[in-house]
């Protein structure tokens, strides 16, 4: 049997893509394995509806919706690889080889973390990237903003939406151009320029940043925008990436730089959240059914 669509990855992205070619008829085989990722996390803010709800309750409603489907498959495999062209894609998961016409890659991103002591075990806990996800629940605390370049400073500025006690720390790993740092003071934001020596944690909670002079830094929360990594499969496809390392897409209908290899959610955006996410795959599986009903229907009034 031949798909018309696989989809790989079955976060937000992947199972709003699946939702849409389901009701639009096309057969569907989703595969999702390996770690998703808001893994860390308890609950998942800021998606209307779902405002609140463990990410795994999220996805097990996701898939529930999906079965009312027939035509569309899950599968909790991991996709290896894909070859082949547009039209005739042989996608390899784990102990099979599956045709499809169409490819929509919604994998998301690995977060890498940072080499701190402590770093690790409060993330997604006590470490977060984004306010709008984890900033209503600690408003008015005691926040931080770990900066990893000059660029990065202004969103300490921006924190203060949600709380008036933000420190920005730099851990000393740049210069503060001039006129930056007085931005930040006058914004009602501590700058702090000294070494890191360690997050200082009770369990899950953050206590305060320890710096390598000794001094502790009052801080609950900390917000950083850490490095990130494609899954392998990813490198794999060849897609073409954006100078940030995100694979790039056409606007309008998510096409990557292969022909028939479409992509939504986080791989393909810094702005990231699970209702961009939803949205993009909704977006792509919109424009893939198009090109599969007319390609369809023009190859049988050509006969
Ligand atoms: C700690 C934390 C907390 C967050 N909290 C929120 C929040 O409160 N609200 C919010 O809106 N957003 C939140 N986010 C962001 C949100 O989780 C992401 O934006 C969203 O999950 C992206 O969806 P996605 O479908 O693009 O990718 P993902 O959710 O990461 O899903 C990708 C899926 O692809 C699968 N996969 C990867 N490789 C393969 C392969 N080779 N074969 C098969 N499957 C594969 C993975 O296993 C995974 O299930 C949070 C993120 C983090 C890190």
């Amino acid at each position: 049997m031949t798909f018309d669509v696989v989809i790989i990855g079955g976060g937000p992205a992947g199972l709003a893509a699946a939702l849409a070619l389901g009701r639009a008829r096309k057969s569907v085989l989703l595969c999702d394995a390996g770690p998703r990722r808001n893994a860390a996390a308890v609950h998942m803010h800021n998606f209307v509806t779902r405002d609140g709800t463990p990410p795994e309750v999220f996805r097990q409603i996701g898939r529930e919706q999906l079965a009312h489907y027939p035509n569309v498959e899950i599968r909790d495999v991991k996709v290896l690889g894909v070859t082949g062209v547009s039209g005739a894609f042989l996608v390899e998961v784990e102990g099979a080889r599956i045709e499809a016409r169409r490819i929509i890659v919604c994998t998301g991103m690995i977060d890498e973390g940072l080499p701190i002591e402590g770093f690790e075990a409060l993330w997604g806990h006590a470490i977060f990237q984004c306010p709008y996800c984890h900033g209503w629940e600690v408003r008015d605390r005691h926040w931080g903003y770990l900066a990893r370049g000059p660029e990065g400073l202004d969103f300490g500025l921006f924190l203060r939406g949600w709380t008036d006690q933000v420190t920005v720390f730099t851990g000393a790993s740049f210069e503060v151009p001039a006129g930056a740092a007085e931005r930040l003071h006058a914004g009602g934001v501590v700058l702090e320029t000294r070494p890191i020596a360690r997050l200082e944690a009770q369990g899950r909670a953050l206590v305060g940043v320890l710096l390598e002079d000794g001094a502790r830094v009052p801080c609950e929360f900390l917000y950083v925008h850490g490095p990130q990594r494609h899954v392998e499969v990813v490198r794999q496809l060849g897609l073409a990436l954006d100078r940030d390392g995100y694979v790039v897409v056409d606007a309008m209908t998510r096409q990557s730089s292969v022909p028939g290899i479409y992509a939504a959610g986080d791989l393909t955006t810094r702005a990231q959240g699970a209702i961009y996410a939803a949205s993009m795959g909704t977006q792509a599986a919109g424009m893939v059914n198009h090109d599969l009903t007319m390609e369809t229907v023009r190859a049988q009034a050509s006969r």
